[in-house]
């Protein structure tokens, strides 16, 4: 009998059994249960452990991320708002903010890393271990060459500078100087959130001016056209009534 319940559901009583992922007890008859795993609530808690960390085996609850057993009592909803587990989450979220590390695989338990996508590397998930990695100057390196082509940064002829086609100067190509450009200077991020903004649910992409040195424009995916890449032409494009005709289609 034990064998063939469901992911997440323990024998209870005679007449009941009871499921670890939304803390209900349900009728001990195969209907039921059934009725209950296909339902959108249970799945909807199966999809939040696979976001959190928590997994269901040999009759038990297990969040990974808290390295604890959940009482019976606690509902996978109720664990993951408690404090320990929250805040946890979202150091660990803060910390790999814009660092190109993908948690997916560990939250879903699959994995026992989480994994940096610009070293391609493993780390152990531990906010220590984690915190290390980030600040490790290897990985300060492989963010910036990942964030160059984003930024509109090119390599100048010398070698020893790189140039802000945004901003149209030549910036030192180190780690420090160029991630300061990107992070710290107003008129780049000026650039950036102006742009980002005009274009936000437009389809319009600016990557081929981003990446390529000699490229003016941005394009409509839309209308399939050019546009000069400045944000006066792109704001009078997604303002155009072509343009906007096409969002009609
Ligand atoms: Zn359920
Ligand atoms: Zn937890
Ligand atoms: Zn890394
Ligand atoms: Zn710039
Ligand atoms: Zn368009």
């Amino acid at each position: 009998m034990k064998t063939d319940l469901p992911y997440g559901i323990i024998a209870s009583s005679k007449t009941r059994v009871r499921c670890l992922c939304c803390g209900v007890y349900i009728p001990k008859a195969n209907k039921c249960i059934e009725q209950h795993t296909n339902g959108a609530k249970h799945k909807e808690n199966i999809e939040l452990m696979n976001e959190n960390a928590i997994r269901f085996s040999n009759g038990k609850m297990h969040c990974k991320l808290c390295k604890r057993v959940l009482s019976e009592e606690d509902s996978v909803t109720y664990h993951i708002e408690s404090d320990d587990h929250a805040n946890f989450m979202a150091a660990l979220e803060d910390l790999v903010d814009g660092e190109f590390i993908s948690l997916d695989p560990y939250l879903a338990c699959e994995k026992d890393e989480v994994h940096c996508e610009v070293c391609n590397k493993n780390i152990y998930c531990s906010l220590k271990q984690i915190q290390e990695h980030v600040n490790d100057l290897y990985h300060r390196f492989q963010i910036t060459e990942r964030l160059k082509p984003l930024n509109g940064l090119f390599p100048a002829a010398n070698n020893t500078e790189v140039w802000c086609k945004v901003c149209k100067i030549y910036i030192q190509d180190n780690v420090l100087s160029v991630l300061d450009h990107i992070d710290e200077d107003e008129e780049h991020i000026e650039w950036f959130s102006e742009i980002e903004d005009l274009i936000d649910n437009q389809d319009v992409s600016i990557e081929p001016y981003l990446t390529n040195e000699h490229e003016a424009y941005a394009f409509c995916n839309r209308c399939q056209m050019d546009i000069v890449c400045n944000a006066q032409s792109i704001q009078s494009h997604v303002h155009s009534e072509a343009h906007l005709n096409q969002f009609g289609l």
